[in-house]
């Protein structure tokens, strides 16, 4: 048998939307389960730099609305777990979960990363889109939530390392996924997306080009949070002289690195150019630009202003001319 937690409202997916939903249920005073599958709150937005138009700190909107849900009182949160299925159950749901194993033991770690410090394993951090790395037991991200330790047991060589590191003897090697249900009586579905892969277009190179970075990794690049505190080349590690980002790019020079936009999304925008993300990067990436960049994005500032001129400012005011002139022959 089960364990069957109830509950009001069962939110899926810990990012922004999913928080600021768990949150404006729980305010209300319904009783509210979050479920996120990574192993700590904050989706996408935790990652980003700053947000277009206003340039608002990402960290700054999130953080906040992540220790609101998970201190809530009327919320539930759970952290690194899988849906297996979603069945009707009477006038609501009733979910099957997986919580997969941290192998660290949740109420007793301290968040203190010791074991981290400890261990003689780094791998390529997803959380910094592999432009950084961790070790195969870490903290996912400094501002995680909860600021619990977890092993990449697939990685791990069972050195002991972390055991005689850890003070508050979290480590445990024995621990297995459990399994349990969630009743409610609404689901809210806030699963966020996911970005095209960076290798995964002909148009850009098809990985061959190391400096042609998708938009999450500039992202990264640019955040205070980031690995590096500055943009730099993925294949030297070097400043970039200069950035772009282009649709039908041709082969970019080695000095050069490339945002690739426009198809973004597997959801969405499909192959065709949003133009808003882009004019977003490059404002946003201003102070860690060069001249050319600079003078690009002020060209794309400057033919936005001309089309809206065109299109709504100068029809209005050969209304306004022809207006007058019918008034002064009658
Ligand atoms: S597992 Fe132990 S050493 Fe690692 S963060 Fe938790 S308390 Fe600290
Ligand atoms: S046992 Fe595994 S996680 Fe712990 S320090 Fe060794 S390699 Fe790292």
């Amino acid at each position: 048998m089960l364990n069957t937690i109830h509950a009001d409202a069962l939110v899926v997916g810990g990012g922004i939307a999913g928080l600021q939903a768990t949150v404006d249920l729980a305010d209300q005073g319904y009783q509210v389960a979050l479920l996120e599958r990574q192993a700590s709150i904050g989706g996408k937005m935790i990652a980003l730099s700053k947000v277009f138009p206003t340039l608002d700190c990402c960290s700054c909107i999130t953080t906040p609305r992540m220790a609101a849900a998970a201190h809530h009182e009327n919320v539930n949160m759970f952290t690194y777990c899988d849906i297996q299925s979603i069945e009707r159950n009477g006038d609501g749901f009733v979910a099957h979960v997986i919580k997969k194993p941290r192998y660290v033991n949740e109420s007793a770690c301290t968040g203190c990363r010791e074991c981290e410090y400890a261990c003689p394993i780094h791998l390529p951090d997803a959380f910094d889109y592999g432009l950084g790395a961790h070790s195969a037991v870490y903290v996912p991200f400094s501002t995680a939530m909860p600021q619990k330790a977890l092993i990449d047991i697939d990685h791990c060589i069972f050195c002991g390392k972390c055991e005689k590191a850890c003070v508050a003897d979290a480590i445990d090697f024995t621990q297995t996924a459990e399994e349990f249900d969630i009743e409610v009586g609404t689901i809210v579905l806030a699963t966020g997306f996911e970005t095209t892969p960076w290798d995964a277009k002909k148009e850009y190179g098809n990985g061959r080009f190391l400096n042609v970075v998708d938009g999450m990794m500039v992202e990264r690049f640019l955040a205070p949070t980031g690995p590096y505190g500055h943009v730099l080349r993925p294949s030297d590690g070097m400043q970039p002289d200069s950035i772009a980002g282009e649709i039908g790019l041709r082969a970019p020079s080695p000095k050069m690195i490339v945002q690739t936009f426009g198809g973004g999304l597997l959801m969405g925008f499909g192959a065709v150019c949003s133009s808003g993300c882009n004019v977003g990067h490059i404002l946003s990436g201003v102070p860690q630009l060069s001249l050319g960049s600079i003078v690009g994005g002020a060209s794309i500032v400057l033919g936005a202003w001309i089309m809206a001129y065109l299109m709504f400012v100068r029809p209005q005011q050969v209304k306004a001319r022809q207006e007058r002139a019918a008034h002064a022959h009658a």
